[in-house]
């Protein structure tokens, strides 16, 4: 507010009649109004799921070269300036059940499944693997935490979420994170 008074008190002494006061003192406020629900804090939801997935990591020297598997563990922050202004969802970011239903739906498309590098396996062996019947999802780069933090970030994004930060745990200690 001050610094609407302090702005308001500049325009009338640039302005030089009336009419140039009360415009430029509208725009004034108008811009104030705006800077001060942007600065005006944020507001957060937090929600996780957890998927089960076998990977091994290319050019790796360690345990990780060979095919293992996790439960990995997904925590997704999402943040708004402002509130929804109507309907159901009225004075939330965005309803619990939405958010979660759109967490689970990514991780589900991981569940149960080989994460594979693309290029990382000769062809004849994806092939082979498929052809057993295993599921199998393609994904373009290695397939670390800090990696998979960064691709759920992009699904959620897609989807319409305001994403502010994904907590990827491959082991309950181990986290990587990512924030867009
Ligand atoms: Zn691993």
């Amino acid at each position: 507010m001050i610094r609407a008074v302090v702005l308001l008190g500049l325009c009338m002494l640039l302005a030089e009649g009336f009419k140039e006061i009360v415009f430029f003192g509208v725009l004034c406020f108008v811009w104030l109004c705006w800077l001060d629900v942007r600065s005006g804090g944020m507001y957060g939801l937090k929600t996780e799921a957890s998927f089960d997935s076998a990977h091994f990591l290319t050019d790796y020297y360690g345990k990780c070269e060979n095919l293992h598997g996790h439960r990995w563990r997904v925590v997704v922050y999402i943040e708004q300036e402002v509130l929804q202004g109507e309907g159901t969802m009225r004075d939330m970011v965005l309803d619990f059940g939405v958010f979660k239903k759109a967490v689970r739906e990514v991780a589900a498309s991981l569940d149960h499944a080989f994460l594979v590098e693309e290029g990382s396996l000769k062809p004849a062996t994806v092939e082979a693997l498929q052809g057993e019947g295993f599921s199998l999802v393609m994904l373009p780069f290695r397939t670390t935490a800090e990696n998979l933090a960064r691709w759920f970030c992009d699904q959620l994004v897609e989807r319409g979420l305001p994403v502010s930060q994904i907590e990827c745990y491959e082991t309950p200690n181990n986290c990587a994170t990512y924030r867009p």
